[in-house]
């Protein structure tokens, strides 16, 4: 394997390692390695990270840099990452994207499997810890409980010009403060009517430190927990929580969080001085998030594309979805090589969509077996078969490597008969300039096959070309001698229309027709791409006869092409076209 490029993050990887800053930790039983790893055995990883999605939506192509950044880190330097699902919010969260994530996660090639046993995580296994923490910042005079009305909240919070204005309910004491929160905690009050903040500084130039809210009441069922709880830990009070009670060392997220920092670190360092957290404490630390062109990266919005069936689910093969993506065809390796070249920048990276195209291709050049496919057919009849082969019934068999350079993989069977199915663009009859191809009067080869001369067209009453004619050149097969006798400048692919395998071609394209198709707060349903699925009856070769849902090919000059992993059987055949040989707009 290639040298890593070095980052930030593998910078201070290796300066912890070198300085031990997180060796020799003693478990403490706490609820996060409880289920683990007994109290007081050594943790065997120096460097533990997580990733932690909440589960309210399919994973995206943003969150495979996420995972193959805290993932590959973590397998670079023999730690430990752990699949933790963020499921603090109950009213969003669902079993249904738990499952979902843990498949894609698997499905992109990581394991949250390591000494023995498994490390996935909820922090909604965390709720009665975090209760404790909340109180115990009650009792040491850092949280109060809040009972202005959220705009009040709002409008005395000020803004980067203006320092805050301290609540009425600022300065009430623990005790007062611990009975009304026992209260929220027993449903006395109603949702929304009062909030438990962090008492920190409402001058602070960074507006996160300005008291934040901690703690929340809301009458909602948890897909974990169910109705035992009516209040509910905020974003930023239980995820520094979470990464301590499992132990991470680096908590690495988007730099939106880098504002949040401060308060991560004053919440640890308040809750270790109480003696509720062992040090060494994690530490956060923010990169550039991944986006491509032509790509919503945002589960709100995509959520939004499902609800509304602009698309046909999660795994529609437009979405960028992992779900979606497997679905289209690209490959975990694809994916990973996209991931790992963008690397780890204190910058928002912008990627061309193509570049996952060329990772595509770059994965399966080396492995797809070949194929024609004839996709738009048009019929062709070849006139004088019967005349060259002694009757019409003759087929006259041809054959190919099913990859240029696997020998192993054999040879594709296939054979002529008088009428083949070819692509409807490779006939005109009235021919542009440097067109090669058929038209009445030219020769091309049919590739694997003859020297063809077309003769003509047929059409029927509307005018429109219903089948080409043409004859065989005898003696010109190819890997024959007399393949060379005659000169041609086009070759075109074909499927005979006695062996051909009839298939549901589906042809994808971008389903935005704006690269930033939400940029500047534009409502991105307006530039949904109109033409961005496109469905024929297509023939392939025989040898797809016995193609299984994930098989991926190169079709010859078409691209790569998967059966349908959910639609594709023997008896229905259903193709996804991934990509194209070549970039640029698809046809
Ligand atoms: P979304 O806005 O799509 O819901 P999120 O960040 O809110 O994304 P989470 O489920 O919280 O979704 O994400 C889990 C992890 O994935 C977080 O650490 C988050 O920072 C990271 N992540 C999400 N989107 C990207 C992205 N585009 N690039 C890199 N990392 C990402
Ligand atoms: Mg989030
Ligand atoms: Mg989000």
């Amino acid at each position: 394997e290639a040298v890593k490029p070095s980052n930030f993050l593998r910078a201070i990887i290796e300066r912890d390692l070198e300085a031990g800053t997180y060796a020799q930790r003693p478990f403490a039983g706490s609820p996060g390695d409880a289920a683990h790893h007994a109290a007081g055995q050594p943790d065997p990883a120096q460097v533990r990270l997580r990733f932690p999605p909440e589960p309210n939506g399919y994973l995206h192509v943003g969150h495979a840099k996420s995972i193959c950044l805290n993932f590959g880190l973590a397998r670079d330097y023999g730690g430990v990452c752990h699949l933790r699902f963020d499921d603090t919010n109950p009213e969003k969260e669902e079993q249904e994207y738990v499952d979902a994530i843990s498949e894609m996660v698997a499905w992109l090639g990581w394991d949250w499997n390591a000494h023995g046993v498994s490390h996935q995580f909820y922090a909604s296994d965390y709720f009665d810890f975090m209760y404790q923490a909340a109180e115990t910042l009650i009792q040491r005079g850092l949280a109060y409980v809040d009972e202005q009305t959220p705009e009040e909240m709002r409008a005395n919070r000020g803004d980067f010009t203006t320092p805050g204005v301290d609540s009425p309910f600022r300065s009430r004491t623990p005790e007062e403060n611990l009975a009304r929160f026992r209260e929220m905690r027993d449903g006395q009050h109603a949702d929304g009517a009062m909030v438990l903040r962090a008492k920190i500084d409402m001058a602070s130039p960074n507006i996160n430190m300005r008291d934040p809210a901690i703690y929340r009441i809301r009458r909602a069922t948890h897909h974990n927990t169910g109705d035992k709880w009516c209040i509910y830990p905020m974003y930023t009070f239980a995820h520094p929580i979470e990464d301590a009670l499992e132990r991470i060392t680096h908590s690495i997220c988007t730099l939106e969080f880098e504002d949040q920092r401060p308060f991560y670190d004053w919440l640890l360092e308040n809750l270790a001085d109480a003696g509720l957290l062992a040090r060494p404490l994690p530490k956060q630390y923010e990169f550039g998030r991944l986006n491509l062109s032509y790509v919503i990266t945002s589960k709100r919005k995509l959520k939004q594309l499902v609800d509304e069936k602009h698309v046909a689910g999660w795994d529609d093969p437009r979405m960028p979805t992992l779900a979606g993506m497997r679905r289209r065809g690209y490959t975990p390796a694809a994916i990973r090589k996209v991931a790992d070249d963008s690397g780890a920048s204190k910058t928002n990276v912008w990627l061309d969509y193509s570049v996952l195209d060329i990772a595509l291709r770059a994965d399966l050049e080396a492995k797809a077996p070949r194929a024609m496919a004839v996709i738009d057919p048009l019929k062709l009849k070849l006139t004088n078969f019967a005349d060259v082969f002694g009757a019409a019934e003759h087929r006259e068999p041809c054959s190919a490597p099913a990859h240029p350079h696997l020998p192993e993989l054999g040879q594709r069977q296939f054979s002529l008969g008088p009428e083949l199915w070819i692509e409807r663009e490779d006939f005109m009859e009235t021919p542009v300039k440097g067109y090669f191809r058929l038209f009445p009067g030219n020769k091309v080869r049919l590739k694997y096959g003859y020297v063809i001369e077309c003769t003509g067209c047929e059409k029927n009453e509307a005018g429109e070309i219903t089948a080409v004619t043409a004859q065989i050149l005898p003696d010109t097969k190819s890997g024959t001698p007399g393949a060379d006798s005659v000169k041609v400048k086009g070759v075109i692919t074909w499927v005979g229309v006695h062996e051909a395998v009839a298939c549901e071609m589906r042809l994808f394209d971008r389903l935005f027709t704006e690269a930033q198709p939400d940029a500047g707060g534009r409502d991105f349903l307006t530039v949904l791409n109109p033409n961005s699925k496109k469905v024929l009856r297509s023939y392939l070769e025989p040898s797809l006869a016995h193609a299984k849902p994930d098989d991926k090919f190169q079709f010859e000059r078409h691209g790569y092409f998967v059966a349908d992993r959910l639609d594709h059987s023997a008896a229905l055949p259903v193709i996804n076209r991934i990509t194209t040989l070549k970039d640029g707009w698809a046809k």
